[in-house]
């Protein structure tokens, strides 16, 4: 049910002799993104009786999640054994000893209730012979602590992604959850005690105003992939939450870590998932070779992400990659029955036919390691919290606010995710900050007044970037960020290329002053959506880069060549940044790594050499 615009019921102070009259609307959870993070939390705060409203820029079933394809990670062992011990130990291992361990914790102990969740909500699950949820192996997910291959990742075919956000979005809609849909956040607004008291947000088809007064506002805003110039990422994934995150003076965590996936579409950026090499798929360079055999024993074409990414770009420099411009690699798929390819992977035959012109039953899909995925974001605990570091406590609540999913950084993923372990981190997080706000909250409470000015952050925003008239258009601005960051910031990091990286983001920061947007209005504008979302980005492109030259080490998707070896004692901990938007600078402090487990059940997961 999509509300009304209702008459605006108040009106801010004029800002450059403009008024701008608003809609006030009070819920007790306000959750601004409808991915499967984000309605995974609506589902379960309505259904506690929670007033709730969820805002989306997007319709529900268009956010990111939908383009998901390989599947959903949780120990059920339908398919051969498997215990959430092992996939702790994975995705400690994965994350390169940078996960926060109680986090990782409740993730995998809570990972096959959540699936089951969403198969008795009606995900349409590929099946076993007896009818079991079928699993397939991905990278890094192994039995008895990396000795065998561990089949985890529940799949809906090549669409689970799909499969999920439909039947959430459903949930939802049973649960009477009010959807806000086509708003845009703007930003938070915040009291002077620096608590979160709501969000303001611009009905983008009418052009009006909403101030959305919460007790709680959970950010489920996804990631921010659209910072560089090829990403599986959907063009809505511009990290607008992160963004708000920032400009309410608060820290992103850990926005180093940014994962390439091996097998983008070369040209097309589109996604071929991992499962294509789970179901036995593999990468051949110019000579014909399974180069992965070389780099990685065992896990061979299944070793994770970085890996498999980092020994693709050595294959190319060394002038063994393949093409017309020794630029790319082959990923084979020829050899597999097409059977198998029409049942468990009949979403990409059909990408690869699209995008790359190839019938995968005949010839290798080119591909090359592509932006997937942003381990860093915002700092939360396991409640979904929103965490800052206040007088030396690293681990100090920010009151009203939470962040789930892509957007957030509980850290169950540290310095890579593993394939499989972000849909799960959504249905898991997602509940766990419903429960909480369940646990916490009053039903239908009254609201104080609003803060005087609350507002002012977002409409002064607003009223400056509609009437910029400088010479430069937004295109132009978000085409050399993205640029930057492909080039400067990408799988191979040095010093020197990071430095340079780093004066030139600083320069498209400053060059966004002369930013100039062409259409005044407010209905419909899409040049003034696209500058409040590039505006977002360049703020995490630049904390990005800077928290990248930061750290001197090589640990999970941040490798650096003039650091080579992970370096445990002097950076196993969380980088955490601020930006000042007006003085254009960044600060980095750090927080510990959470070296604990929720429980006794298992004990801390020492730091490993790393052997594949
Ligand atoms: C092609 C592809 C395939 C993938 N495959 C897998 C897989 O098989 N397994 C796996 O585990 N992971 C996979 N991932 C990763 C995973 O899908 C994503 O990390 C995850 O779906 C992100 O979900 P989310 O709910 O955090 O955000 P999203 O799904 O990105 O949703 C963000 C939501 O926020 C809203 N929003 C954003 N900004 C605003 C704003 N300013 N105002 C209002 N609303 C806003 C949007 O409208 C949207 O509803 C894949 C990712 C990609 C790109």
């Amino acid at each position: 049910m999509a509300a009304k615009a209702n008459g605006a019921n108040g009106t801010g102070p004029a800002v450059n002799g403009r008024a701008y009259p608003f809609t006030d609307h009070k819920f007790d959870v306000v959750v601004v993104g409808a991915g499967g993070a984000g309605l995974r939390a609506v589902v379960g705060c309505s259904e506690a009786g929670l007033k709730t409203a969820c805002i989306t820029k997007v319709f529900p079933t268009r956010s990111h999640t939908v383009a998901a394809q390989g599947g959903i990670s949780a120990a059920l062992g339908n398919m051969g054994e498997d215990d959430w011990r092992f996939h702790m130990y994975d995705t400690v291992k994965g994350s390169d000893w940078l996960g926060d361990q109680d986090s990782i914790e409740y993730l995998v102990r809570n990972a096959p209730a959540a699936v089951y969740e969403l198969e008795h909500w009606g995900v349409p699950f590929s099946r076993t012979e007896e009818g079991k949820i079928y699993q397939r192996p991905f990278g890094g997910m192994t039995t008895h602590y990396g000795k065998g291959t561990a089949q985890r990742t529940c799949a809906a075919a090549d669409r689970t992604g799909h499969a999920i956000l439909h039947t959430l979005y459903g949930a939802s809609l049973k649960a009477k959850a009010q959807f806000f849909i086509e708003y845009f956040a703007i930003d938070l607004m915040m009291n002077e005690e620096g608590e979160c008291v709501g969000v303001v947000a611009l009905k983008m088809d009418d052009g009006t105003l909403h101030r959305f007064q919460s007790k709680r506002t959970i950010l489920a805003t996804g990631g921010y992939g659209r910072a560089y110039f090829s990403a599986t990422s959907a063009h809505t994934c511009t990290g607008d939450g992160n963004a708000m995150v920032l400009r309410a003076g608060l820290p992103l965590q850990d926005m180093e870590f940014v994962q390439f996936h091996p097998t983008g579409i070369y040209g097309a950026g589109c996604l071929i998932t991992e499962g294509a090499r789970g179901e036995g798929g593999y990468l051949t360079n110019s000579e014909g070779e399974r180069f992965m055999e070389r780099y990685a024993p065992s896990a061979k074409d299944l070793a994770s992400r970085d890996v498999v990414s980092r020994s693709m770009t050595v294959e190319i420099r060394e002038g063994r990659g393949v093409g017309k411009n020794g630029d790319h690699i082959h990923l084979h798929l020829d050899h597999l029955d097409p059977k198998v390819l029409h049942e468990r992977l009949p979403g990409i035959s059909e990408s690869a036919k699209i995008f790359a012109g190839v019938d995968l039953t005949k010839e290798p899909i080119p591909v090359i390691p592509t932006v997937h995925y942003n381990m860093g974001g915002i700092p939360t605990n396991f409640h979904g919290e929103v965490l800052t570091k206040v007088n030396g406590d690293p681990d100090s609540v920010v009151r009203g606010l939470m962040a789930i999913g892509e957007a957030a950084c509980v850290s169950v993923h540290g310095a890579n995710r593993l394939g499989s372990n972000s849909l799960i981190d959504l249905v898991v997080f997602g509940r766990a900050t419903a429960d909480r706000c369940a646990a916490t909250l009053e039903r239908n409470a009254s609201h104080p007044e609003l803060p005087a000015g609350a507002s002012d952050l977002a409409i002064e925003r607003l009223d400056r970037l509609r009437h910029a008239s400088g010479g430069t258009p937004t295109a132009e601005l978000r085409l050399r960020m993205q640029k930057v960051m492909q080039s400067n910031c990408a799988v191979f990091r040095t010093g020197e290329v990071l430095e340079e990286g780093k004066g030139m983001i600083h320069e498209v920061w400053s060059g966004a002053e002369d930013v100039g947007v062409t259409d005044r209005s407010l209905v419909w504008n899409s040049d003034l959506i696209e500058t409040l979302e590039f505006d977002n980005l360049i703020g995490q492109a630049v904390v990005t880069m800077e928290s990248a030259v930061n750290r001197k080490e090589s640990r999970g998707a941040h490798a650096r060549e003039d650091y080579s070896e992970r370096d445990d004692k002097e950076w196993m901990k969380h980088t955490l940044a601020w930006a000042d938007m007006s003085a254009k600078t960044v600060s980095i402090d750090y927080r510990p790594v959470h070296t604990y487990t929720m429980t006794n059940d298992i004990q801390y997961i020492e730091p490993k050499a790393r052997v594949y």
